[in-house]
């Protein structure tokens, strides 16, 4: 992470009401870009910096933690932020707490934006998993040949599985470099086709895939469906209770209101 380091976009306008978008998501984008240029708002868009490229988006951005509830509190006050949408990834869920934290001591209007989980649908084989030590005794001997959709910063639990032969796909290079027994790294940024994934899986001969129910493009989960593979994937964490938009307008809305 890029800690403490921060960046600022556009220059800053004079607007009445400033409104902090915790992003790293296409949802965070989507809102930044509908919510940018109204009159009367400034909207900030905040970015872990874990993407080593990331997209910049509209409206002013900064990247980097802010130290803990106290340090976004303190932020807060820096920015007179007025409300704050967490549209982080269903997974990132310390900074969830950390934003629920600040906004009750500060006195500061805090809602959700999360993209619905993926529902297991008739046919489908998945086995749920609440951490990554759970879903590799589930793998247990009978998978061998994983699609390992986890992202490049968890794979490290699986690195110790001689037996498994792992298809690693990320958006970025693993994070930090692992020696798997046996795996093959594939560069490949979603969304996928059903068709696309139809051949992956086909081509690698997969017999389990490994994921996250972050939710959204779901074209892996089809393909499996239909060819019979079997899904291994860990559940959301628990999130605080605060308003939860699951759609980029209902956000938007909540923010005019
Ligand atoms: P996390 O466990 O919830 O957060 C860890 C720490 O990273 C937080 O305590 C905070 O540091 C900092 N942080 C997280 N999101 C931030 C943001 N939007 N702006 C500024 N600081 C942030 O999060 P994570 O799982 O490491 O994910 C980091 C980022 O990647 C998130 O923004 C998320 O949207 C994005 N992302 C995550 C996943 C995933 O599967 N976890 C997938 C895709 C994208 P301080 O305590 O110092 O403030």
């Amino acid at each position: 992470m890029l800690a403490g380091h921060s960046q600022q976009g556009p220059a800053t306008v004079v607007s009445s009401r400033t409104i902090l978008i915790l992003g790293g998501t296409a949802e965070a984008y989507e809102l930044a870009r509908r919510l940018s240029g109204r009159s009367g708002l400034r909207v900030i868009s905040s970015l872990a910096g874990r993407t080593i490229a990331p997209r910049r988006p509209e409206g002013e951005w900064r990247v980097g933690g802010f130290g803990g509830p106290e340090g976004l509190a303190r932020y807060f006050r820096e920015q007179d932020i007025f409300a704050v949408i967490d549209a982080t990834h269903p997974f990132a869920a310390r900074m969830g707490w950390n934003a629920a934290q600040a906004c009750a001591v500060a006195g500061i209007r805090l809602a959700r934006l999360e993209r619905p989980a993926w529902v297991r649908q008739p046919g489908d084989n998945w086995d749920e998993a609440a951490d990554w030590d759970e879903a590799i005794a589930l793998l247990g001997v009978h998978s061998r040949r994983v699609l390992l959709a986890v992202g490049r910063q968890e794979l490290e639990p699986f690195a110790a599985l001689d037996h498994v032969w792992f298809l690693i796909r990320s958006i970025e290079p693993p994070d930090p470099l692992l020696a798997f027994a046996q795996a093959r790294f594939l560069p490949a940024r979603g969304p996928f086709t059903l068709e696309s994934e139809r051949d992956l899986l086909r081509a690698h001969g997969i017999d389990t895939i490994v994921c996250k129910n972050s939710g959204g493009d779901d074209a892996k989960l089809i393909a499996a469906r239909e060819m019979g593979i079997r899904v291994v994937m860990k559940r959301r964490p628990p999130r605080p209770v605060s308003p939860m938009f699951a759609s980029v307008a209902d956000a938007v809305d909540w923010v005019s209101g």
